[in-house]
């Protein structure tokens, strides 16, 4: 594969399994080291034994996103470990179904902690690093839910608004330093996240198994689930030189479910 990516440090958090991993994978692929950053220290493991089988250098590091601390320490690691950070991709995420009516603290408090904090204390965490040169890429997980409406997750579809929103204002920030921050927007992800939301949405609307994934997958123009590697294509190309002159953009990658 061309590595256009060759000689660069990257971060991926929440890359232990799902979207994250394919996001590692590919850019390890494309030349980038990479620091697999997890809640679950053993999911990270497993991605970086998958890199190093194929002779890819990458880190496994714990770290809870929702506090600022760990992400800091998460920067300081990778700094002494390879001197220098090109690429965060900020793929840690969670959802929860629940009426909107019944939402508190409890629900409200995890789901913009890990969703928005956490992509806000990862960005502060690099950016003396992503500063110091020019070509830096930023890259956040948003949702097409950002951007639709529906009253199963609102809080989950408003953290990822706060991310898109956020994603503009960094890209303020970091336009002078020539470093890119922008959004991907997937659609229905084959991941344990959507095995989570099927069951749920099933059970509340009286669905058998798969049912609410595939009502939902019949709404894009290119009518299959979308994969990882779908995800991981769009986020290898905002991070390539390809779209140095792409900045505070969420793009869609979603099979045409949603068009605007
Ligand atoms: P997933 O649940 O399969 O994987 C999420 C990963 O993030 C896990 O490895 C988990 O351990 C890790 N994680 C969770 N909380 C964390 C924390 N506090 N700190 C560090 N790591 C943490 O999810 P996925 O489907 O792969 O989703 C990845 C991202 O893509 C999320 O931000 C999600 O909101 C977004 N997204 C997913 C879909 C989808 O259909 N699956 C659609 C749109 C957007």
């Amino acid at each position: 594969m061309n590595q256009p990516l060759q000689s660069k440090v990257a971060i991926v958090t929440g890359a232990g399994r799902g979207i994250g991993r394919a996001i590692a994978l590919r850019l390890a692929a494309e030349g980038a080291r990479v620091a697999v950053a997890d809640l679950d220290l053993g999911a990270a493991e497993d991605t970086v034994a998958t890199l190093s089988a194929t002779g890819q250098e990458a880190l496994a590091v714990q770290v809870d996103v929702a506090d600022r601390a760990q992400c800091f320490a998460l920067a300081e690691r990778v700094l002494a470990r390879w001197g220098r950070i090109d690429i965060l991709v900020n793929n840690a995420g969670i959802v929860q179904v629940k009426p909107w009516q019944e939402l508190t603290d409890a629900d409200l408090d995890p789901t913009l902690a890990v969703n928005f904090k956490g992509v806000l204390y990862c960005c502060q965490a690099v950016a003396p690093a992503l500063e110091k040169q020019p070509g830096g890429k930023i890259v956040n997980l948003a949702s097409i839910a950002a951007k639709t409406a529906g009253t199963a997750f609102v809080h989950y579809n408003a953290s990822k608004a706060a991310v898109v929103a956020l994603t503009r204002c960094l890209a303020v920030h970091f336009a002078p330093f020539a470093v890119n921050v922008n959004s991907v927007c997937p659609g229905i992800v084959d991941t344990r996240m959507w095995e989570y939301l099927d069951y749920e949405l099933g059970e509340s609307q009286g669905l058998p198994k798969g049912e609410a994934l595939r009502q939902r997958v019949a709404r894009a123009l290119l009518n299959r689930v979308e994969k990882p590697e779908d995800v991981a294509g769009a986020v290898a190309y905002l991070c390539s030189p390809n779209a140095d002159y792409i900045t505070g953009q969420s793009i869609n990658v979603c099979g045409g479910m949603y068009l605007q």
